[in-house]
């Protein structure tokens, strides 16, 4: 991105969105599945619901892996097949189930026995059957941030795998409900093959211990979760997915016919998303210095929350060829402590009015961002 692209006028902070970095991506998607029939790649829409890079995902073929009513109906709308959206989700309300049902989606991604049962019910209710994947717990390791490991035994998400075969056999006798298989889902920024390798052993041996069953699996959904370079966005901007879904081929045994699907959300869009601010001071503390922008945690949340980076780029100060250069705190300008992009960065000397853009925030960006300190929400350009 060039400063060039940023008219004087244009109300900061804003999300851009690359979209031939994201046609580079998807592409490098397609290719790396093209040899994989059974291979099926959904979008987390949670990651980014921007309807115009919902359409160029959409129109790439992939489906959507939706976890509320509202994504469902947003991921419909900006060209989803409904055929292609699973929903998945601890909490899904009985306004969801119904709409889910009245648009036809693939699967539902079940996190409990008592979920079942209310969709069962509801299903009855309308005269529908729902097809229905149950979310089981692998207790494999993702090796990533403790917010966003999901895999371990106990917690809110899944259904331990002791308790698997009781609710495969409970499904089947569910006249509201189709057992079509699992789903699994590890965690998120995961930056080794490492823990994708643990998980392929682990749904081998379920899978096998569920045939000796005579119980026949028509999907496995080994979830997303694939990780990024936040660090050097510029030396890597398309994840390693030959060498991602090449782990699940040579590893993974699947049956004739069996279905094996993928939910990526930031490994899609990550690195197509940056977060457009503007310098409003340079201020000068006892000892730091402190870039003060025109975004703040509401608008970017992840480095308040997960501790995250994004790297900052100074595109005035490139423009003018500065060659000093600074260390600086980068904040916002949130009543919150927390409310800090960056500590002891070194950039090119900064000034008022200087355009720095975050980078790599595509993806659990803008669709995180919210209202504190009745802010408006960041817009978007998509070019
Ligand atoms: C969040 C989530 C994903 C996507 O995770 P990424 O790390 O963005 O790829 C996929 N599946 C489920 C069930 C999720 O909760």
């Amino acid at each position: 991105m060039t400063i060039s692209s940023h008219s004087e006028n244009q109300h900061t902070p804003y999300y851009h969105y690359d979209s031939g970095l994201l046609a580079q991506t998807l592409d490098s998607i397609r290719r790396a599945v093209a040899d994989a029939p059974a291979f099926r790649v959904h979008f987390a829409v949670k990651a980014c619901a921007t309807p115009a890079v919902l359409r160029q995902i959409a129109a790439a073929g992939l489906g959507a892996d939706c976890v509320s009513g509202g994504e469902i109906i947003r991921a419909v709308e900006q060209g989803f097949d409904p055929s292609k959206v699973v929903f998945a989700g601890v909490g899904k309300s009985d306004w969801e189930i119904r709409e889910a049902l009245t648009r036809g989606i693939a699967t539902f991604n079940v996190e409990s026995l008592e979920e079942l049962e209310v969709i069962n019910d509801i299903a009855i209710a309308m005269g529908a059957v729902a097809s229905v994947a149950f979310r089981i717990n692998p207790n494999v390791d993702a090796h990533t941030h403790e917010k966003i490991t999901t895999g371990l035994n106990e917690n809110k998400f899944g259904i331990a795998m002791e308790d698997m075969l009781p609710a495969i056999r409970k499904a089947q006798e569910m006249s509201g409900i189709r057992f079509v298989g699992l789903h699994f889902h590890i965690g998120s920024q995961i930056t080794s093959f490492e823990p994708f390798e643990a998980l392929c052993h682990r749904i081998n041996e379920l899978t096998d211990a569920l045939r000796n069953e005579n119980i026949h699996l028509q999907s496995i959904n080994v979830g997303g979760g694939l990780g990024i370079d936040y660090e050097h966005p510029e030396d890597h901007p398309i994840p390693d997915f030959e060498g991602y879904f090449g782990t699940f081929k040579r590893l993974l045994r699947l049956e004739p016919g069996q279905e094996l699907h993928f939910e990526l959300g930031r490994a899609v869009v990550a690195q197509s998303g940056s977060l457009v601010t503007r310098v409003l001071y340079v201020k000068k503390g006892v000892q730091k210095r402190f870039i003060i922008v025109d975004a703040g945690m509401t608008d970017l949340v992840r480095p308040a929350m997960y501790g995250s980076f994004h790297k900052p780029e100074n595109l005035s100060a490139a423009e003018r060829h500065e060659e000093l250069t600074d260390t600086y705190d980068i904040v916002g300008p949130i009543c919150e402590s927390s409310d800090v992009f960056v500590k002891g960065y070194v950039l090119p000397r900064t000034q008022r009015g200087d355009i720095i853009v975050f980078k790599s925030a595509g993806a659990y960006g803008e669709i995180m961002a919210c209202q504190y300190n009745c802010r408006p929400l960041p817009g978007s350009v998509f070019e």
